[in-house]
């Protein structure tokens, strides 16, 4: 029997789950991406791979397979990534409530938290800001990759292990069942995928002006600490965190926690700041982030959310010694119906897969490797 072609369009992370996925199936894979390498959202995060962040069932359950198949990719290629698990720390009682109750849930619902006093904090980890300090709540699934290395090796690994071919600084201006045009080129395919990320115009304008969809930007910042050589050991995330992530939505603290945000906090709402920090192999920390919406976003940065953000960090992370290498934004599709990612079908053979937020590096191999199944 002749095999099935597919063409996927966009090498960012979602581009890349869902060309693997269509391999495993059987399909002979094309990726098209318009840039000499992929230079979207997927290269631009903190390379948290979070299943802490998503709610209990079919998300975090799809969390933890993306996390089983980086671990599998990185392992064959010798991608670095590291077990660091997540750290949320309480500088206020209100989040210390938060904290110890959305350790009782999970723990009840076969997660794996431990509460951690800030004693135990510091003999843990290092570089933690302990003197406001009141605890923390370590969990130990979450996983760091670097996504500048992982993004430029995955495809060189689809190439190798699965027969993906790549058509690097080709763009597709148009898609129909079957076909995609690259300018006056023709490729034709059973199957064509759309990853095209925040460019949800170029391809199919009328389906996307009818979609709950809209554009994301966050700041980020990389700094480089004096003492390179020393490993935090986790990935460590402030207060204003807990109000950011639906998982932590089933602590019965978390609305007052809110409130009390929305008056003493209002810049940091306002921009929706919340503070994270994560460690790559090389000991760079990517610290972020702020979050704007908008079809049309201001192009500069602000160095006032940057202020913010750091001014935040300084609660819970010893900066001192911290120098700045690099700021940059990022921009994510975001769904605005609460949904987690959009799959459209607008022709026969043609699929979209898209919105996947702020937890595409969480979710899409998972995500891939269902829809793929499901085809
Ligand atoms: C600052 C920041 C921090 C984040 N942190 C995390 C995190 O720690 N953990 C997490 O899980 N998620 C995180 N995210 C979210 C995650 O990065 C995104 O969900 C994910 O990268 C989206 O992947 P994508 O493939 O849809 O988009 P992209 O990575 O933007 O890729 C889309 C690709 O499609 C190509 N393309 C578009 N149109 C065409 C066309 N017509 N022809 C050819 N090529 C085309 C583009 O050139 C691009 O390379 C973060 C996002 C940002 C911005």
């Amino acid at each position: 029997m002749k095999q099935q072609s597919a063409i996927v369009i966009g090498a960012g992370i979602v581009g890349l789950a869902t060309a693997r996925a269509l391999a495993l199936q059987g399909y002979g894979v094309t990726v098209i991406e318009r840039t000499e390498k992929a230079i979207g959202a997927s290269i631009r995060n903190f390379g948290m791979v979070w299943p802490i962040g998503q709610p209990d069932g079919k998300l975090y359950n799809r969390a933890l397979r993306s996390r089983q198949i980086w671990k599998e990719i990185a392992d064959s290629i010798g991608l670095w990534y590291e077990e660091a698990g997540s750290l949320h720390v309480a500088t206020e009682t209100d989040e210390w409530q938060v904290l110890q109750e959305l350790h009782h849930h999970f723990s009840g619902n076969g997660r794996n938290t431990q509460l951690l006093s800030t004693e135990q904090i510091s003999q843990k980890f290092s570089g933690i800001q302990t003197q406001r300090l009141l605890g923390g709540l370590y969990s130990d699934t979450e996983l760091i990759v670097d996504p500048r290395e992982a993004i430029s090796s995955i495809p060189a690994y689809l190439e190798e292990y699965l027969d993906v071919t790549f058509l690097w600084q080709k763009q597709v201006n148009r898609v129909e069942t079957d076909r995609v045009y690259l300018g006056q080129q023709v490729l034709q395919a059973d199957l064509i995928c759309i990853c095209s990320g925040a460019d949800f115009e170029t391809l199919y304008p009328e389906i996307f002006a009818n979609t709950d969809i809209t554009r994301c930007k966050l700041q980020m910042l990389r700094y480089l600490s004096d003492k390179a050589d020393q490993r935090i050991g986790t990935s460590v995330c402030g207060g204003l965190s807990l109000i950011h992530y639906h998982s932590f939505q089933s602590a019965p603290s978390l609305p007052a926690l809110k409130k009390r945000y929305e008056t003493e906090m209002t810049e940091y709402l306002k921009w929706g700041i919340h503070v994270m920090v994560s460690q790559n192999s090389g000991g760079e920390l990517t610290v972020g982030d702020s979050h704007e919406y908008g079809h049309t976003l201001d192009p500069f940065d602000r160095a006032e959310i940057n202020r913010l953000i750091m001014d935040y960090l300084d609660r819970f992370m010893i900066t001192e010694d911290w120098k700045l290498v690099q700021s940059w934004n990022g921009i994510y599709p975001k769904m605005t119906n609460g949904q987690t990612e959009v799959l459209l079908n607008p022709e026969p053979g043609v699929y979209i897969l898209n919105g996947l937020g702020g937890a595409g590096m969480t979710l899409s191999f998972g995500l891939a490797e269902e829809f793929a199944a499901g085809l």
